[in-house]
């Protein structure tokens, strides 16, 4: 199915500080989808790099295939995607890192499944042998609690490198919360979906920036940005903790009407009163973390700031 030339393709590539891979990646990418359909571009959301990359990325803009969007600074990978997908206009957008860990050949297969009527292609990791036992557990711990509290299947493997049908595309430009947690927001949009295996490249250069604080983070903002499962944990913890002490006051009540009342203990005091306190702690904690989400949902910034755009006919 390669011969049919009358689709359009973008593909959006996020980079930061990827200046010792760019260059060759885009000369890598280029013919790829070249051979797909003549009809292609290629976009760079430059997220803030520090180093020579939007200079080395300026070299290819040629006004037709290769363009540029120039954040204003660092936005994380999942913002840069968006501004990407906001920007592409092709009937199909595919994205993909710039560090050649997802494999080219992939984007052949890619578009034939898609011009079978799959709208939504993604890639699903075969081997994860590179990370460490900590993060493959937590992992999958994540993603038990997102599918079973969801009832939303968010394949586990399965990361940004996709391709979308103009469809997709359409539905995420038409969710309007700043907190893009792209891995929920694929699946919940639904559509014909199919995964497909790739093996994961070793990263060409540079290195990546994913340490373990930072994906705990991504996925407590993940797990509230869709599911409320965590206050309805607190909710059953305090009926919980108030059935017991009411027993305990029973309990208490029994004991001193027909043994008479011994010295009371008072460790029972300071570990009930540290328990309850550790535990209305936590609670706030985690209607902390629900109240954050509002407050920057509310204050509707924009989702990313653009410097500079390269290469784009239109002017915004
Ligand atoms: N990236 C980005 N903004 C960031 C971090 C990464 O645009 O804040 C880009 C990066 O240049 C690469 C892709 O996102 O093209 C994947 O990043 P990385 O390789 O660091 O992540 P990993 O492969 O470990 O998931
Ligand atoms: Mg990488």
């Amino acid at each position: 199915m390669t011969d049919n030339t009358s689709f359009s393709l973008s593909c959006v590539v996020p980079v930061f500080n990827e200046g010792p891979v760019i260059a060759e990646f885009l000369e890598a990418l280029q013919p790829r989808l070249q051979e797909i359909t003549p009809n292609y571009e290629i976009i760079v959301v430059d997220d803030g790099s520090q180093d020579n990359t939007v200079q080395l990325v300026e070299n290819y803009c040629d006004g037709q295939h290769i363009k540029l969007i120039e954040l204003s600074r660092n936005f994380g990978k999942e913002t840069a995607l968006t501004a990407g997908i906001d920007a592409a206009e092709s009937d199909a957008v595919i994205l993909i890192d710039a560090d050649f860990q997802h494999p080219l050949d992939m984007l052949q297969v890619f578009v034939d499944h898609w011009r079978q009527g799959y709208q939504m292609v993604y890639g699903v990791r075969q081997s994860r042998h590179s990370e460490s036992y900590l993060k493959k557990k937590g992992a999958q711990f994540f993603y038990q609690i997102m599918h079973h509290s969801t009832g939303i299947n968010v394949p586990a493997h399965a990361g940004d490198f996709r391709l979308m049908d103009r469809v997709v595309v359409e539905a995420l430009k038409s969710m309007p919360e700043r907190n893009r947690f792209m891995k929920g927001i694929y699946a919940w949009v639904g559509y014909k979906t199919i995964g497909l295996p790739f093996e994961v490249q070793d990263r060409k250069a540079g290195e990546s920036g994913w340490g373990f604080a930072k994906l705990a983070s991504l996925a407590i903002s993940g797990i509230t940005a869709f599911t409320t499962l965590p206050l309805r944990i607190v909710g059953g913890l305090g009926l919980l903790i108030s059935m017991v002490s009411m027993l305990y006051a029973f309990f208490i009540i029994f004991k001193t009407l027909f043994l008479g009342a011994p010295l009371p203990g008072w460790p029972t005091v300071v570990v009930a009163i540290t328990f309850i306190g550790g535990i209305q702690l936590l609670s706030l904690w985690v209607l902390g973390e629900y109240i954050s989400g509002i407050f920057n949902e509310v204050k509707q910034r924009p989702k990313y700031l653009i410097q500079r755009q390269l290469g784009f006919n239109k002017k915004q």
